[in-house]
């Protein structure tokens, strides 16, 4: 099949839930995509943060080949030594004192919720507890992970959804305290909102929720899905904010490509769940907890947190330079290698013309670009990437 025929035959049998960009993409190589035909991409999107490692990593391939060869899948009726150790790396790394391994993050936003909604139910002696969550979120498409997210459009033509849920203002305060009553059994936010925009929390914002939780036996979930595991600089992005929460989900860069998610909780909310509240076939499987156990390794052997820590400076100083030389670019936030671009025009066609340039980037929303790309990223990389943006916006603005 050629690529056209690749593109027909997809869209004659693929559910029409993306709109997806004329490119069928075959192999990486570090922090490049390649075509079938060949043509190479610079990518800026990770696979939607996930490549924290770029592509092709050696250590990774060989690892998860030598679990392919041994065993892929137990279920959760016995004991695996990948389970064990990668559950080990993810509670130090969280400081979160257990972890319950699901498939994607959307489970993981499920599980997150499950608890909150059990440790309700064990101290208050009654269910119908409710749960606050933020305008402009994204917690995924799962019923009860879009009954959390704050947009609209992606909840009401499937309500109804799970109830109980009510939505506050991200960073603002007094937005949150005004939904707090006796029934409120937790508190879920992305310590950075990604698809809603890259907002990150204000300090004093994420420390009020903190203190509004402590102050009200109220338990904080942190929804790092997309901004955890190295993305901002730390491994989690609330250490920069002297915040833990009480459960945090993550997924996304936990496996660098294999499907699997995170929910891990400290405290009491750890021991919410016995048996019975929970279970996923597949979830942690051998196959699946090697990756993430190796994620972690190489976070260690090539410093992936330094190096975000390095070149997200040099990414913020030349996207500063970007947004100096164009008039309809009129934000630049973020945090890490997690940063944005508003502008005051819908940026579908930039994002089209930069991948016409050879560099992949995503939007958040319609109006923002996203810059999330691997966190092996060099400044040559993000000069590279500048470059190709910069023709792009001019094509596109004139
Ligand atoms: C991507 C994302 C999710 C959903 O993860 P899936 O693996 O797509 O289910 C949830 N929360 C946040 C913050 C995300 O970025």
């Amino acid at each position: 099949m050629d690529k056209q025929q690749i593109m027909n035959t997809a869209e004659s049998v693929l559910m029409h839930t993306y709109g997806r960009f004329p490119m069928v993409l075959d192999h990486g190589e570090g922090l490049y995509l390649y075509e079938t035909d060949g043509t190479k991409y610079l990518d800026f999107a990770a696979g939607i943060a996930v490549f924290a490692l770029g592509y092709s990593n050696d250590n990774y391939k060989a690892a998860l080949k030598d679990q392919v060869d041994k065993l892929l899948h137990t279920s959760n009726y016995y004991y695996n030594v990948p389970a064990t150790v990668a559950a080990q790396r993810v509670c130090k790394a969280s400081g979160m004192d257990r972890v319950f391994f699901t498939n994607s993050g959307a489970e993981a936003v499920e599980g997150a919720i499950k608890v909150a909604r059990k440790l309700y139910y064990n101290k208050h002696g009654h269910a119908d507890s409710t749960i606050i969550a933020m305008n402009h979120s994204f917690h995924g498409r799962t019923l009860g992970a879009v009954a959390v997210t704050g947009k609209a459009a992606y909840r009401e033509p499937f309500e109804p959804l799970i109830g109980g849920v009510l939505f506050a203002e991200y960073n603002n305060l007094e937005s949150v305290k005004a939904l707090i009553d006796d029934r409120t059994a937790a508190i879920i936010m992305e310590t950075v909102q990604g698809e809603g925009g890259i907002y990150p929390a204000d300090k004093d914002f994420l420390q009020g929720v903190r203190k509004l939780c402590d102050d009200n036996d109220i338990l904080l979930i942190l929804d790092e899905i997309q901004c955890g595991m190295g993305r901002t600089g730390t491994m989690f992005a609330y250490e920069q904010y002297g915040v833990l929460p009480d459960v945090v989900t993550m997924a996304k860069a936990l496996g660098c490509g294999v499907p699997v998610g995170a929910f891990a909780a400290r405290g009491e909310a750890a021991e919410a769940l016995v048996p019975g509240d929970h279970g996923s076939t597949y979830g942690g499987n051998p196959f699946a907890c090697r990756a993430v156990e190796t994620v972690f390794d190489e976070f260690e052997r090539l410093a992936v947190v330094d190096n975000v820590k390095k070149v997200s400076v040099y990414l913020w100083d030349t996207l500063e330079a970007i947004r100096g030389e164009f008039s309809v670019i009129t934000d630049h936030r973020g945090i890490g290698l997690m940063q944005g671009l508003e502008f005051s025009i819908p940026v579908g066609d930039i994002v089209k013309a930069t991948m016409v340039e050879g560099c992949i980037l995503i939007a958040a929303g319609s109006n923002v670009i996203r810059f999330i790309p691997p966190l092996v990223v060099t400044e040559a990389h993000v000069d590279e990437m500048a470059e190709k943006l910069r023709r792009a916006i001019r094509k596109v603005v004139g």
